[in-house]
């Protein structure tokens, strides 16, 4: 029967990875692949989750297994992380998925299995895995316009339009901070009308916030998220540790699902169980129990607070280098957009075939839309990188 299987698309940044570790220049430069490296190029363990894991460690006496939801120290942790007190605790129902990408899957079946008919908007471009799940799921897609290709800015008139469009039932996928891949984010006034649209138009919004505290902090990144939750009746979340606790392969993530009111709950909690005990049963523990040891420990959690800003500001760091070197060798203000961009991702808004040069003459590896991986460069690499982008066309 495997003769009835067809080729899957390759996946372009694992192609990317491997292009990169072909190439034998010393003076390559890895824009690819969505994960934080310090100056060094290492994706560090970060200390807090060094000393959580040997706390658990020591004090671990069973493996056996957790509740379908996860940990309730995790999920009431991480709903305080990004919801704070912005809506009732008992509206929202929480479990544990197997990182931010099983979240997104989860959410997306449980709009499925509410509305079979739901589309579900998603911005242009997105992250390509949205795109990916909704099809394999069967969900028809609707692209909101999104990112200004001028400005290299939000086009929020363009985006509103479009979600004009949307019909009761739909339901519209918002990146929570630091847009994956532009960069490009929206500001408070513009996720207050988004509100207002959602409620306007009878629309479910699903929130997928994979960088909180790498944009602007802990607190302004959930600040949109925050204000979602609390101006309409239900919402979806899916959140992921990978980035801000740097444990990636522990596949650590949770999905929030904010009620009307604490009525539904307990059924919106139960379904959400069903899903988690269809896919793979109990969620992943190990990854969980890192987060909630630091966030419930004061010590723990503020070393992870200080280690997670410095990670920050190194990156902000790094765009203003980069606008910095490209105005002095342009002489104009046309790269200005990378030090307003937040996250890990900016676009630079270039040609496909700007992307290849940039590869094949210069070793620097971006995705093909050319998304940049701001942590992938540092402070020396910052002038061979605008050099490069100058003597490509940019
Ligand atoms: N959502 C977005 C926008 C992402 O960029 C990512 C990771 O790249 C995820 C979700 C999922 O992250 P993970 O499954 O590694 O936790």
């Amino acid at each position: 029967m495997f003769e009835t299987l067809k080729q899957q698309p390759a996946d372009k940044i694992l192609q990317l990875m491997l292009m990169y570790a072909a190439d034998p220049r010393e003076q390559k430069i890895d824009l690819g692949v969505g994960v934080y490296k310090n100056a060094d190029g290492i994706t560090p363990v970060m200390r807090a989750v060094k000393a959580a894991e040997k706390r658990i460690w020591e004090a671990e006496t069973t493996k056996t297994y957790t509740g379908l939801t996860g940990d309730s120290a995790f999920t009431n942790g991480m709903i305080s992380l990004l919801l704070d007190e912005s809506v009732a605790r008992d509206t929202i129902a929480a479990v544990a998925t197997t990182g931010g990408t099983g979240a997104v899957r989860l959410g997306f079946e449980l709009i499925r299995m509410m509305n079979p008919k739901a589309r579900i908007w998603v911005s242009d471009p997105t992250w390509p895995n949205h795109i990916a799940i909704l099809n394999y799921l069967g969900i028809e897609i609707k692209p909101y316009r999104y990112f200004n290709a001028e400005t290299r800015g939000v086009d929020f008139d363009a985006m509103i339009a479009d979600l004009q469009g949307a019909e009761p039932g739909d339901a519209v996928l918002l990146h929570g901070c630091c847009h994956n891949p532009t960069g490009a984010n929206l500001n408070l006034v513009q996720w207050q009308a988004v509100a207002d649209l959602l409620n306007d138009r009878g629309l479910l919004p699903m929130i997928d916030i994979a960088y909180q505290g790498f944009g602007d902090g802990l607190e302004e990144d959930a600040a949109g998220t925050r204000l979602i939750a609390a101006s309409v009746p239900e919402c979806l979340i899916a959140s992921s540790c990978s980035k801000n606790f740097g444990i990636y392969r522990e596949r650590t993530g949770i999905l929030m699902a904010i009620s009307a009111d604490s009525g539904r709950q307990a059924l919106v909690q139960d379904t959400m169980a069903t899903l988690n005990r269809l896919a793979y049963s109990f969620p992943p523990d190990h990854g969980a129990r890192i987060v909630s040891t630091i966030l419930n420990d004061p010590d723990l959690r503020a070393d992870w607070m200080a280690e997670l800003e410095e990670v920050r500001l190194s990156m902000l760091s790094l765009r203003q280098q980069l606008a910095d070197e490209l105005r002095r060798l342009t002489g104009s203000d046309r790269f200005a957009f990378l030090a307003g961009h937040r996250g890990m991702f900016s676009r630079l808004g270039v040609s496909p075939e700007i992307v290849e040069r940039l590869r094949t003459d210069y070793g620097v590896y971006m995705v093909g839309d050319s998304r940049m991986n701001i942590a992938g460069m540092n402070s020396k690499t910052v002038p061979i990188l605008a050099q490069a982008i100058v003597d490509a066309g940019a």
